[in-house]
């Protein structure tokens, strides 16, 4: 049956590993555990599941979202538990995951007190589990549309029912933190912008003006909400709907210039297989990019992909620099935040990377 638990073995019969069983999936089987002597339980899942809640109190985020539980880093293949206050998002998206769906959402239940806990396993990769869609309230009152989260001093209105991910990019935390203070009295354009995140960092920091570029009218509404929630000037911004890359090329066109540019753009490489087309997609970006920057303006460019290594992105920079013809310098070196670790037998983990560049 699907998600059972196997006993991996070699050639010779050798004990490898205890695994989860995917039989529709590339991946037959994921990791559970190298010990011979442990037993996949209801317990076994108690005291990893109380690992990752003693691993996010160990670095005292201030903040009432976080990833308490990220997959394969925690060594729950497949299980992503995201906090808001008291509700929990929760992603089921292998097989095994799937498989004690119960016995984690009692769990979650009991290490954690949330009050409600909704169902996000609408991600694609559930397909290639062989699992349907599936999204829902699977345990206390239904959420409401929109909840007020607060996360250092600032709040933020999210949907966990139909944003992106499980409401909110909790990965880009310390990024939007770090930009956002290097934006005081700078024309800024948040490319990417989805329901404002950096943008209130930036105007929080007293940036002169934010420009914020999203395809996605929902995004845009909820970003200007988020302004106003912070009681920040919505006569500091500029809300324009349309594609990114069009976008910048009407800028270029028309001569504009910021001194502050962020580009957080979904992924465009999933996997490895989507390397090229998405380094050209990357490359066209930045290069645009850093020509709209004024005279020491800076760069914030981010990276999502799985299939684009650290490496290769700063090589597309590189390229996009030199076909500018911009002099560019790394200021600082970013990546997900400490909610996201990565484990060191599981490289994959380690998917987000960012550099603040700024211009001669
Ligand atoms: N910076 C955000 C997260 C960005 S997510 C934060 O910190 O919260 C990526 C966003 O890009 C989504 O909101 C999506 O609607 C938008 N998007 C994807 N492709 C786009 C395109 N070609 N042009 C404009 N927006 C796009």
């Amino acid at each position: 049956m699907p998600g059972e638990t196997i006993k991996i073995i070699d050639k010779s019969g050798t004990f490898l590993a205890w695994g989860s069983f995917s039989p529709e999936s590339q991946i037959r089987t994921r990791i559970w555990s190298w010990n011979p002597e442990e037993h996949i339980s209801r317990d076994f899942l108690h005291a990893r599941i109380k690992r990752s809640l003693h691993y996010r109190n160990q670095i005292g985020l201030d903040s009432q979202m976080k990833r308490l539980v990220y997959a394969e880093s925690d060594g729950l293949p497949g299980l992503i538990v995201d906090q808001y206050a008291d509700t929990l998002v929760v992603q089921f998206l292998s097989a095994g995951s799937e498989y004690w769906k119960n016995e984690i959402v009692e769990i979650l239940v009991e290490l954690t007190n949330a009050k409600t806990i909704y169902e996000r396993s609408d991600a694609q990769v559930r397909k290639l589990e062989g699992l349907p869609q599936q999204t829902g309230t699977i345990f206390g009152s239904d959420p409401d549309p929109l909840l007020k989260i607060r996360e250092q001093n600032l709040d933020f209105w999210v949907d966990i029912q139909q944003g992106h991910k499980s409401g909110f990019y909790l990965d880009q935390r310390d990024n939007r933190d770090l930009v956002g203070r290097m934006c005081r009295g700078k024309a800024v354009l948040d490319c990417f912008c989805y329901t404002g995140g950096f943008s209130v960092h930036a105007l929080n920091n007293g940036a002169d003006l934010t420009t914020l570029v999203d395809e996605s009218e929902r995004a845009l509404n909820l970003a200007e909400k988020n302004i106003t929630l912070n009681n920040l000037e919505t006569e500091k911004i500029e809300l324009l709907r349309g594609n990114v890359f069009q976008v910048l090329r009407k800028f270029r066109d028309q001569g504009r210039k910021f001194d502050a540019i962020i580009l957080d753009p979904p992924k465009f490489a999933p996997t490895a297989s989507f390397a090229d087309k998405a380094a050209r997609g990357y490359k066209d970006i930045n290069l645009l990019a850093l020509k709209l920057l004024n005279p020491g303006g800076m760069l914030a460019t981010f990276s999502c992909s799985g299939g684009i290594s650290r490496d290769l992105y700063l090589r597309i920079l590189s390229g996009a620099a030199r076909d500018a013809e911009i002099n560019a310098r790394i200021q600082v070196n970013m990546g997900q935040s400490a909610d996201h670790p990565v484990n060191l037998s599981f490289p994959e983990g380690d998917y987000l990377k960012g550099f603040v560049l700024r211009v001669a």
